[in-house]
C-alpha cells in the first residue's frame, strides 16, 4: 500500500509540476529571440524582429473571419497628445509608451495594468519637440525595459515592476534635442539617437551597455564645426570622408543637423547595424554651406559594425540636401530575388518620394522609383546612385512649389513587408510646399533654423489656387512591389497623415487612418474587409500576438505627431482626446465609451481693443507661432488661438507669450525671440482672424523680428 501511495503522490507531484510551469522571467528577451521573431509569431522588439518587417505569420484572424473582430479590452491614458508607440508582447505582458515618454505594462490577455512609469518630463521641454511630445515605444532585453525620454534620458526599468535600474543622459537637457525614438538592443548594447535637426546641433547614434548604462560608443553623423575630433568612433570617417564635403557656411555656427530619430535595423549574419539620418541645418543648403558640397552624412543610410560602431558603408539619399528630406524613415531588411539573383536588400521609402532598394552587404543602389508624385527630381541615376534634380529645386529667391513637402511622402509611420505577397505596404502621402530662401535668416539659438521663408507657404490664395493645392494633398496605403518597383494596389484615404501598417499570415493588412477608422484590407487586392471607429485620430502602427491560443491585434490610438501639429487645418477638426490602447480578438465584445468632447466656444470680442499692427503680426505669427498653432492661425489642435480667452487682453497674452505662464504645457516664454511690440502685433492679427476678417496683406519686403533681442 505504502508503495502504491508513494507512487500516486509522485504522479500527483509530477502532474502539479507540469501544470505549474514556473512563470517565465519578466522581460526575457535576447538577441536570438529577436532574430527568431523575423519569422515566428513573437513580437519582442519595435519592428517585431531585427529585420523590422512587421509581418506576423499568425492566421487565426484571416480574410474569412476578420469581420468578427471585436474589442477584447482597452485602456485609456492620461495624455491627449499624439500616440505613436508600437506595443511589444513578451510572455503575456504588453509593454507600451504614451506621449510624454510614459511606460505602461499590461496583462496582455486581460488588460490589467501591472505597472507604469512616469519619467516626469518637464512640460517646458515640449517647446523643443518639433513634431509633438510623442514616443514610439520601448525595447525589452534580459529583464529590463528601456525608454528614451523627451528630455534626452535613456532609462532602464526592471521588467517586473518598472523601477528604475539606471539612467543615462543621452544629450545635454539644455540642448534643444529630444528623444521620441524606440530604442533597439543589439549584442547587449542599447542603441538610441535623438530628434531636433531643425533647431541646430549635430546628430549622433549612441550605444550603451544594457546592464550598466555605460556609453560603449557614439557615432556622430556630421563633422565637428571646430575641426577637432570628438574622441568618438566616427572621428576617422568624418575627417576622411565627411569634412571635405562641408564648405564654409552657417553650419559652423548652427551645427549641421543629421539627427538619428527613427530607423535602426540589424543584420546578425553581416553583423551590421543600419540607421538613417535627418536633414542638414539650416535646411537651406545655400545658407548652410554656400550651396556646395554633399554634406555627409546628412540624409543618409549608414552601416556600422555591430560590435564597435565603426563605419562600414553609407548611401546618401539626397546629396547636399535642402528640403528636410530625411532618410531616417523606417527600413526593412529582406531577401529578394532580383533579376534572377537572390539579394540581401535594405528597403526604405524616405521623405523624398522614391522607394529605394539597396544591397545591404555593400550599400550599392539596386533600384529607386517614385511611389508618389515627385517634382524635385526626374529619377535616381542607378550608376552613380545620385538623383537627377530639377534645377528649380535648388531654390534661391524663386519660389519653388515642390512635392513632396517637408512632412514627406512617407514619414515615421512604419511600413510592412509581407513575404507571402512580396509586397511592401507604405503609409504614403502627398503635399506641395513652397520653398524660398529667407534672405533675412539669422541664427536663432534654440529656435527653428531653416533659412526658408515660411511666409511663401502661408500667403493668401485665390479660390482656384486653394483648390489646386487641396487636389495635391492626399494620403494613401500603397501596396508596392519592391522587385518591379510598381504598385500592386492603392487605397486612398480621406486625409494625409495616416497610421503605420501591419501585415499578417491571415492575408490581412491592418492600418488606422487620420479620420479615426481602423481598417483591415485583403493583402492581395486592397479590398476593405473590416473597420472599427476609434473615435480619435490614429497614427500608430498595429501589432499582433497570440496568447493561450487566442490571437490579439493591438493598436495605440491618439491623433498627433508632426502632421497634426504643423498642418491641423488639413486634418479632421477634432479637439485633443485622451489616448487609448485598443486590443481586439475574434468575437470580442468589450466596448470603449465615447470620448467626452469639450469645444471652447467662439470668443465674445465686444469691447476688445488692440494697439497692434495686424499685418506685421501676421508675418511674426507665421514665422514664430504657426509650427504649433497652424499657418494663418488656422490651428485647431494645439490651442486654437482664435478661441483663446488669452487674446482678449494684452496683459493676459503677454503673460503667456512673454512671461511663460503656460510653460508647463510646452508654451515657453518667447521673450528670446519677440519684442513686446511683436507680441501685441500678433495679438492684433489673432483678433482680426477671430473676427473672421480676411488675412492682412504684409508690407512689401516685411521683415520679421528674429534673433535674441
Ligand atoms: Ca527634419
Amino acid at each position: 500500500m505504502r508503495i502504491i501511495k508513494l507512487g500516486a503522490a509522485l504522479l500527483l507531484a509530477a502532474t502539479l509540476a507540469a501544470c505549474q510551469k514556473p512563470a517565465p522571467k519578466a522581460g526575457n528577451v535576447d538577441g536570438a529571440r529577436i532574430a527568431a521573431a523575423d519569422t515566428n509569431a513573437d513580437w519582442p522588439s519595435y519592428g517585431k524582429g531585427y529585420s523590422e518587417q512587421r509581418f506576423s505569420p499568425l492566421t487565426q484572424v484571416n480574410t474569412q473571419n476578420v469581420g468578427q473582430l471585436g474589442l477584447a479590452w482597452y485602456a485609456q491614458f492620461d495624455t491627449d497628445r499624439g500616440q505613436e508607440a508600437t506595443p511589444l508582447e513578451v510572455d503575456g505582458v504588453l509593454y507600451t509608451t504614451t506621449a510624454w515618454s510614459k511606460v505602461f505594462a499590461f496583462d496582455a490577455a486581460t488588460g490589467k495594468l501591472l505597472w507604469s512609469y512616469d519619467p516626469k518630463v518637464n512640460g517646458k521641454k515640449g517647446f523643443d519637440a518639433c513634431c509633438d511630445v510623442v514616443n514610439r515605444g520601448v525595447a525589452v532585453w534580459k529583464g529590463k525595459v528601456y525608454v528614451g525620454t523627451l528630455d534626452d534620458r535613456l532609462v532602464a526599468l526592471d521588467a517586473k515592476d518598472g523601477h528604475v535600474v539606471w539612467t543615462a543622459q543621452v544629450a545635454d537637457p539644455k540642448s534643444p534635442f529630444t528623444i521620441t525614438q524606440a530604442p533597439r538592443v543589439v549584442k547587449d548594447k542599447v542603441l538610441i539617437g535623438e530628434s531636433g535637426a531643425e533647431y541646430g546641433g549635430r546628430g549622433y547614434l549612441s550605444a550603451y551597455d544594457a546592464a550598466t548604462g555605460k556609453l560603449a560608443w557614439r557615432f556622430y553623423t556630421v563633422p565637428n564645426p571646430d575641426g577637432k575630433p570628438d574622441g568618438a568612433v566616427s572621428d576617422k570617417v568624418l575627417m576622411q570622408k565627411a569634412a571635405p564635403t562641408w564648405p564654409e557656411g552657417k553650419w559652423k555656427l548652427v551645427g549641421g543637423g543629421g539627427t538619428v530619430w527613427d530607423a535602426i535595423v540589424y543584420d546578425p549574419q553581416l553583423n551590421l547595424i543600419y540607421f538613417g539620418t535627418d536633414n542638414g541645418t539650416p535646411w537651406n543648403q545655400q545658407i548652410r554651406s554656400g550651396g556646395k558640397g554633399d554634406n555627409l552624412f546628412i540624409t543618409s543610410i549608414i552601416a556600422v559594425n555591430a560590435d564597435t560602431g565603426q563605419y562600414v558603408w553609407h548611401y546618401q539619399v539626397n546629396p547636399g540636401e535642402s528640403w528636410d528630406y530625411s532618410a531616417v524613415q523606417p527600413m526593412i531588411l529582406a531577401d529578394l530575388t532580383i533579376d534572377g539573383k537572390p539579394r540581401k536588400v535594405l528597403m526604405q521609402a524616405p521623405k523624398n518620394g522614391f522607394f529605394y532598394v539597396l544591397d545591404r552587404t555593400n550599400g550599392k543602389l539596386l533600384s529607386a522609383k517614385p511611389f508618389v508624385p515627385v517634382t524635385w527630381a526626374k529619377a535616381i541615376d542607378i550608376t552613380t546612385g545620385r538623383p537627377i534634380e530639377n534645377p528649380d529645386a535648388r531654390y534661391k529667391s524663386n519660389v519653388d512649389l515642390q512635392m513632396p513637402a517637408p512632412l514627406g511622402a512617407h514619414n515615421w509611420h512604419p511600413m510592412s513587408y509581407d513575404p507571402q505577397t512580396g509586397l511592401v505596404y507604405i503609409p504614403a502621402q502627398s503635399m506641395p510646399f513652397a520653398y524660398q530662401s529667407d534672405p533675412n535668416y539669422v541664427y536663432k539659438p534654440g529656435g527653428w533654423n531653416l533659412g526658408v521663408n515660411m511666409l511663401a507657404n502661408a500667403g493668401p490664395t485665390t479660390p482656384a489656387q486653394a483648390k489646386a493645392l487641396a487636389a495635391n494633398i492626399k494620403g494613401w496605403l500603397i501596396a508596392w512591389n519592391p522587385v518591379t518597383q510598381k504598385p500592386a494596389w492603392t487605397v486612398q484615404h480621406p486625409y494625409f497623415w495616416n497610421a503605420g501598417v501591419l501585415s499578417t499570415g491571415g492575408g490581412l493588412v491592418f492600418q488606422g487612418a487620420a479620420e479615426g477608422q481602423f481598417y483591415a484590407y485583403d493583402a492581395r487586392t486592397g479590398k476593405q474587409l473590416w473597420s472599427y471607429a476609434t473615435g480619435n485620430g490614429v497614427i500608430a502602427p498595429p501589432m499582433t500576438y497570440q496568447l493561450n491560443g487566442q490571437q490579439y491585434v493591438a493598436l495605440m490610438v491618439g491623433a498627433g505627431g508632426g502632421g497634426q501639429v504643423s498642418a491641423p487645418s488639413l486634418l479632421p477638426k477634432r479637439p485633443r482626446l485622451p489616448g487609448r490602447l485598443l486590443v481586439f480578438k475574434l468575437g470580442g465584445k468589450a466596448t470603449a465609451p465615447p470620448f467626452k468632447i469639450i469645444q471652447p466656444p467662439p470668443l465674445d470680442l465686444t469691447g476688445v481693443t488692440t494697439t497692434g499692427d495686424k499685418a506685421h503680426g501676421y508675418v511674426v505669427f507665421n514665422d514664430n507661432c504657426q509650427v504649433c498653432h497652424g499657418a494663418n492661425a488656422s490651428g485647431s489642435w494645439l490651442p486654437d488661438l482664435k478661441r483663446s480667452i488669452m487674446i482678449t487682453t494684452a496683459a493676459d497674452f503677454d503673460s503667456v507669450v512673454l512671461q511663460g505662464v503656460r510653460a508647463h504645457n510646452g508654451m515657453v516664454s518667447f521673450s528670446r525671440f519677440l519684442t513686446p511690440k511683436d507680441v501685441e502685433d500678433v495679438r492684433a492679427f489673432l483678433i482680426s482672424q477671430a473676427k473672421g476678417e480676411p488675412l492682412p496683406v504684409p508690407a512689401a519686403g516685411a521683415k520679421t523680428a528674429v534673433g535674441p533681442k
